[in-house]
């Protein structure tokens, strides 16, 4: 890479920082892109606290909670989710996630992409008892794995429809024990008049336990959350290289440049 191209990479970043005046209009964000082995490698060994924080920066009511009530509701997710995988292997003696769908009657389709979605989307449940896999995200996924040398880091035995059903099957079992569970039961208050009480669910919590049930099915070492980096990348390694940032921030770890970015900027440095 040489320095116009290194200038290039950085320009977005530089705008942002040193608040050059221009007319107002959404940019999309620019990220420097990562190989994959080098962000699965460096987010692998996150733990759960800091993956449920990447979860609740998207959650819209992630503003309500403190970081100490965050930190409990992430636990008791992952709680939830390795309880409930326990109870259905044991109760229906079947921890293979497409057997476990037959046996509780879930239908599971395997088109190749949604109708009419307007962004990628790797699979999804629908009421009452339905679950999309859509191939076209795990073929490139498969495709990534193949080009990269990541079988080693994410393991041999890796079988992302097996997580990607195990994920939403969680959320089948969440609507059969909707008045009991606790990702349904946990609600926050949100602002009401006196005599009112508006209460609402927070739509993370079944994110969060869903990633801990298809975890302990599939007996993955790692969390699926991972997932998020590997399958986006098939599609937009920027984009795949944006989530990783905010992966890393959440584990307060410090993201990692590629090495000739690295190089060319030390060069720079020395240089000037
Ligand atoms: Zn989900």
């Amino acid at each position: 890479m040489n320095k116009e191209s290194l200038k290039k990479a950085f320009s977005p970043i530089a705008e942002g920082l040193f608040g050059k005046q221009k007319t107002q209009h959404y940019v999309k964000p620019h990220f420097i892109v990562r190989p994959i082995n080098m962000m699965l490698e460096d987010l692998i060994g996150n733990d759960d606290i800091s993956w449920g924080k990447y979860a609740f920066s998207r959650e819209p009511l992630n503003g309500k909670f403190s970081d100490e009530k965050r930190s409990e509701l992430i636990l008791k997710c992952n709680a939830c989710g390795v309880e409930y995988a326990r109870k259905y292997i044991n109760q229906y003696n079947e921890s293979e996630p497409v057997d476990l769908a037959d046996k509780l009657g879930v239908k599971v389709f395997y088109p190749e992409m949604p109708q009419n979605a307007d962004r990628v989307l790797f699979a999804e449940y629908k009421d009452p008892n339905k679950v999309y896999i859509y191939t076209d995200s795990v073929k490139k996924a498969y495709d990534t794995m193949n080009e990269s040398q990541c079988r080693d880091i994410l393991g041999n035995d890796l079988n992302i429809t097996n997580v990607l059903l195990a994920h939403e099957l969680f959320h089948y079992i969440e609507e059969q024990n909707a008045k009991t569970i606790f990702t349904r039961t946990e609600k926050v208050e949100l602002w009401a008049p006196k005599p009112l009480h508006n209460r609402s669910g927070i739509n993370v919590l079944s994110e969060i336990a869903a990633m801990a049930f298809a975890r302990e099915i599939t007996g993955l070492s790692y969390s699926p959350y991972i997932m998020d980096v590997f399958l986006v990348y098939g599609y937009n390694p920027e984009e795949a290289s944006g989530l990783y940032e905010e992966m890393m921030e959440h584990a307060g770890k410090i993201a990692r440049l590629p090495e000739e970015i690295k190089s060319s900027l030390e060069e720079i440095i020395t240089n000037d």
